[in-house]
């Protein structure tokens, strides 16, 4: 009976592992298939994404962001302001929508106070991203010198110690992308709160599944970090 129970539950973690994978892997490819697809919609109700952002300011966010230029692709919120590229200020696809709605989700998390804890806690675990190469190497060399009586055996000990702090790095790292990809989500619903305002049903469900997509990046990142030591997927930044 327990035998069934083992392999069953290896059989299981498998599969979880070979899921996360192929997450790990194809998530963004899958999205910029996504993107392509929904960049072959243009918006039917006439407005260009300048309009639509000025309509949500208006809106939602009190007149209060400002329009800047972006470079191609790295359309983004900062506090007070959204960076628009060239391409994207003048289009009205579904995507161009669908990823402003998105930015403009972040600048209404920012005028809720919702974003400040998560930024003041990616400052710090940037820092302590610092420490865990560190860490591990010094743990790796004082556990090998204890084990082999180079050094005193106590030594061994302290290795273990630094190893152990390594690892809790770690954690903190995987959680850390796990809270990310919880704000994303929450800026995506804002998002699709103001397509659904502008857009027809169709058209706002083509964009969630852009924004769904782009959402599984997040979870590829977070698996890459948490699998990228395995070498089956590419190693990330464990902190961003
Ligand atoms: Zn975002």
């Amino acid at each position: 009976m327990w035998l069934y129970v083992v392999i069953g539950a290896g059989v299981l973690f498998f599969l979880i592992i070979c899921f996360c994978l192929a997450v790990a892997n194809f998530s963004f490819d899958n999205f910029k298939e996504k993107r392509d697809e929904a960049g072959r919609y243009r918006a039917q109700n006439g407005m260009f994404i300048s309009d639509f952002v000025e309509e949500i300011n208006e809106r939602y966010l009190g007149g209060a962001l400002s329009v800047r230029r972006a470079e191609e692709f790295r359309d983004h919120f900062a506090p007070n302001y959204i960076a628009l590229s060239p391409s994207i200020i003048s289009s009205n696809s579904l995507a161009s929508f669908a990823i402003i709605a998105h930015e403009l989700g972040h600048a209404l998390q920012y005028k809720k106070g919702e974003l400040t804890k998560h930024w003041q806690r990616r400052s710090k675990n940037r820092i302590l991203g610092k420490f865990f190469l560190p860490f591990v190497l010094v743990g790796v060399v004082l556990a090998v010198l204890g084990l082999l009586s180079v050094l005193p055996t106590f030594v061994m000990y302290i290795g273990i110690g630094f190893l152990g702090l390594g690892f809790v790095i770690f954690l903190i790292a995987c959680y850390s992308k796990y809270l990310e990809i919880r704000v994303e989500k929450s800026a995506s619903k804002y998002g699709m709160n103001f397509l659904r305002e502008c857009l027809t049903k169709g058209e706002a469900k083509i964009c969630e599944e852009l924004l769904n997509s782009a959402r599984l990046t997040y979870w590829g990142s977070l698996f890459r970090t948490m699998l990228g030591w395995t070498m089956l997927t590419k190693k990330d930044k464990m902190f961003n």
